[in-house]
């Protein structure tokens, strides 16, 4: 007998299929050297050795405002002029400046090389450099390289290259191994604990984390692993893991009481549990989070919102300000769109949002002038000028550095978004 299988309905909601306004113009976002200053938190047994200038360096310094008497996790190996110029070995310097870290630091676990603008300009090759000093170090050191260069990434994309480095070391699944939940992306140790408390309440009992907390425990991967992404900005650590074979669980990001309501969800699905206890677990934080958005929404509910491409983070939070405290995103712009990923949050935008990707600064600050939106999400460089001529504003960064994940942090992120509009209204009475 032939049967005949339904027709697939593709999603024609919201902006599911709306056109993207591509931009590949002059961009003003950090390069992809800034997740140092997170990760290096999130991995305390594991060193960040940036092969780059002095460029580099003072980013890093004063992106993490180091403390001159910290001993830190992270530093810039200084690829001088002379090996600009090709006079030096930047190997044997590169190779002698290793040695003595790891001589002086030996509890160092694992040694990231992180590449820079510069180190790509002399084609120093970092993937060799770590195998040849792999060599020397392995089993007491790991030695990883990626790229965290201004070339090839912008800001949080350093996250995604640090773990999609760190995936071909996961070890193995064993054949016998059950399905296994996988959580990917660097989160606030507090906020992976309430994340990882909930999926245990759920009935989830088999669940690890990407990055782990001890670097060099990296979880096993395979045909098992189910794996929920807590950052939006991980195609190319999802597309290591999905190479390994781990599926990918699609879902909206754990932002407020429904996104993140959505992502247990999904988890809960593939692993079957049962829907009323799912529901029963995740009842309490839900209604929490719902109480904490009260305060906020009275006076974000009917404002514009603009948000310029700097994170990544800017579609699951419109689709956050939007869904659950009734704002109106006018432009949302994303440094890197990856639809397939973002297929949840883009079909609870409302039709007519800009959906835009990339940047020209120039035109889409007059796009900005000419919407006039009640709030602006931009990056620092560009928040104190559109201030000057009497735009309120938001600092992304402010948003990847503050715990903003789950139930509990739902009150506080859009606090973060309600401030600057009453202070706008204080000023401006
Ligand atoms: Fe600047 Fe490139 Fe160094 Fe980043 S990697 S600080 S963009 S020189």
């Amino acid at each position: 007998m032939i049967t005949t299988a339904p027709t697939p309905v593709i999603a024609d909601i919201g902006c599911s299929t709306a056109p993207v306004l591509r931009e590949r113009g002059q961009r003003e976002v950090f390069c992809g050297l800034t997740g140092i200053v997170w990760l290096h938190r999130k991995m305390p047994d594991a060193f960040f050795l940036v092969v780059g200038s002095r460029t580099c360096a003072h980013l890093l310094q004063s992106a993490a405002g180091v403390m001159i008497f910290a001993e830190p996790r992270f530093a810039t190996a200084i690829i001088e002029e002379r090996d600009l110029a090709g006079l030096a070995d930047a190997n044997e310097e590169l190779d002698r400046v290793v040695r003595r870290l790891l001589a002086r630091r030996p509890e160092i676990r694992t040694l990231f090389l992180v590449g820079s603008c510069p180190s790509e300009v002399i084609k120093l090759d970092l993937s060799r450099a770590a195998q040849r000093l792999a060599g020397a170090f392995l089993p007491d050191v790991r030695i990883v390289n990626y790229s965290g260069s201004g070339i090839e990434t912008t800001f949080t994309q350093g996250e995604d290259a640090c773990l999609a480095s760190l995936v071909p070391f996961m070890p193995a699944q064993t054949a016998d191994s059950g399905q296994e939940l996988l959580i990917v992306g660097a989160l606030p140790d507090i906020v992976e604990d309430q994340l990882l408390r909930l999926v245990r309440d759920i009935g989830i009992t088999r669940v690890a984390c990407l990055p782990a907390r001890e670097s060099r425990d990296l979880p096993a991967v395979g045909p098992n692993t189910r794996f929920l992404l807590a950052q939006p900005f991980l195609g190319e650590t999802a597309q290591a893991l999905e190479d390994r074979g781990a599926v990918h669980l699609p879902a909206a990001f754990p932002f407020g009481a429904e996104g993140t309501t959505d992502w247990l969800h999904a988890a809960a699905k593939a692993f079957g549990i049962d829907e009323m206890h799912f529901r029963s677990v995740v009842a309490p934080g839900r209604e929490r989070a719902k109480r904490a958005l009260e305060h906020s929404r009275a006076r974000l509910e009917g404002k514009t919102i603009f948000f310029l491409p700097d994170s990544q983070l800017e579609l699951p939070l419109a689709r956050f300000l939007h869904v659950e405290l009734g704002m109106i995103p006018v432009e949302v712009g994303t440094p890197y769109l990856h639809r397939q990923h973002m297929a949840a949050e883009l079909a609870q935008l409302p039709v007519g949002t800009v959906i835009s990707e990339g940047q020209d600064v120039d035109k889409q600050l007059d796009r900005v002038r000419a919407s006039k939106p009640d709030i602006t999400v931009c990056g620092l460089g560009l928040a104190n000028p559109l201030e000057a001529e009497g735009f309120t504003t938001k600092w992304a960064i402010e948003l990847v550095f503050s715990p903003i994940h789950g139930f509990d942090q739902a009150g506080d992120l859009a606090e973060l978004f309600a401030r600057p509009i009453r202070r706008r209204d204080v000023l401006r009475v």
